[in-house]
């Protein structure tokens, strides 16, 4: 029988041990309604999830559900929106207690005295024509002032078509601003005319994305195994999709037989009553969901599936590593 320790030398197995400690239970929180942007292809705005439900004013309020989501054994809290520094106590109620990970523009700066070590995934959607032409503004002339050399900082980068060929460009200026950077891919939930993938392109960022990595291992945190499941979405040969996905509303969750799936994960609005379906757009279509945390977070909850050959294995690890270290369970 192929166990973990027969498949792997001592070097991999510690990798592998390091990380089967963690025991990662994550929920996400939209922070807020608001957004000082209104990104072209935002999910949270085109599925009308900032409609979903009243924001809850009153700090004591996050304060007791932020205790009850512990007492419940989250032990990672994703901030999201909206964007959450527009609320900067909220994100304090969650920082103070837990693990937090939040989610920004980068327009607004996260004071480091405030927060000291909190870290912060700065949205990037292009250069700086394509960031005009979807988001309305460069934001990155502002993210990478607010954040430059900051070690609890990376840049998650949202890949378009238009990026083809153009990614070294802004991997080269992350680096010199002392900054990691993700890779993702848009999805296009509103259908923005010129941004959608077609399977020659989804090849070439995926060669584009390796090249990155090879040419930039440490400004890129990512994995090739990574980028073959984003841009093929098939792990395993098994297609991505709602039978697969592990990202669904655990108490929504009505599909049997139930696939491998995130333990506990909720997907709260901002009036913490209502839950949204998944992580992503509630409205999105699911055959062409290309969800980054979806898809990283289907491979890690498929360990044993990986269990099967060496490199399996370790695609798996990578994967994990990748996402521990975006979550700051483990170092860059
Ligand atoms: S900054 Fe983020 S939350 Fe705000 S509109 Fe853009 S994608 Fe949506
Ligand atoms: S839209 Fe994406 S994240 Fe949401 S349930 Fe579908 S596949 Fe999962």
């Amino acid at each position: 029988m192929k166990t973990v320790s027969s498949l792997l030398n001592e070097e991999w197995y510690h990798r592998y041990k390091t990380i089967s400690k963690l025991n990662i239970r994550s929920s996400i929180y939209d922070v807020t309604n608001r957004c000082n942007l209104r990104c072209k292809g935002c999910f949270f705005f085109s599925s009308g999830e900032h409609e979903a439900a009243r924001e809850e004013m009153d700090i004591r309020k996050w304060e007791d559900f932020i205790d009850g989501e512990m007492a419940r054994g989250v032990n990672l809290a994703i901030l999201i929106g909206g964007e959450p520094t527009l609320c900067l106590d909220r994100v304090e109620a969650f920082y103070k207690r837990l693990p937090t990970f939040c989610a920004t523009n980068g327009l607004i700066k996260v004071q480091r005295d405030r927060f000291p070590d909190m870290m912060v995934g700065i949205s990037l959607w292009g250069d700086e024509a394509d960031e005009k032409t979807l988001r309305g503004k460069d934001t990155f002339s502002i993210s990478s002032k607010h954040y430059a050399g900051d070690p609890h900082a990376y840049y998650l980068y949202t890949l378009t078509t238009k990026q083809i060929g153009k990614t070294e460009r802004l991997v080269k200026k992350i680096r010199d601003a002392g900054l990691k950077v993700h890779m993702q891919l848009l999805s296009n939930d509103e259908g923005v005319d010129q941004f959608f993938w077609g399977e020659e392109q989804l090849k070439d960022i995926r060669d584009e994305m390796d090249q990155m990595l090879d040419y930039y291992p440490d400004t890129v945190i990512s994995s090739k195994y990574y980028h073959r499941i984003i841009t093929t979405g098939k792990m395993l040969d098994r297609p991505f999709g709602w039978n697969e996905c592990p990202s669904v509303t655990e108490p929504l969750d009505r599909r049997s037989p139930g696939p491998k799936r995130l333990i506990g994960f909720i997907r709260w609005a901002s009036d913490l009553k209502t839950m949204h379906r998944c992580c992503t757009s509630e409205t999105r279509d699911c055959s062409t969901c290309k969800d980054g945390a979806a898809h990283m977070s289907w491979v890690m909850v498929n360990k044993r599936a990986h269990i099967r050959s060496e490199r399996d294995l370790q695609n798996w690890i990578e994967v994990y590593e990748m996402f521990a270290k975006l979550y700051q369970f483990i170092p860059w």
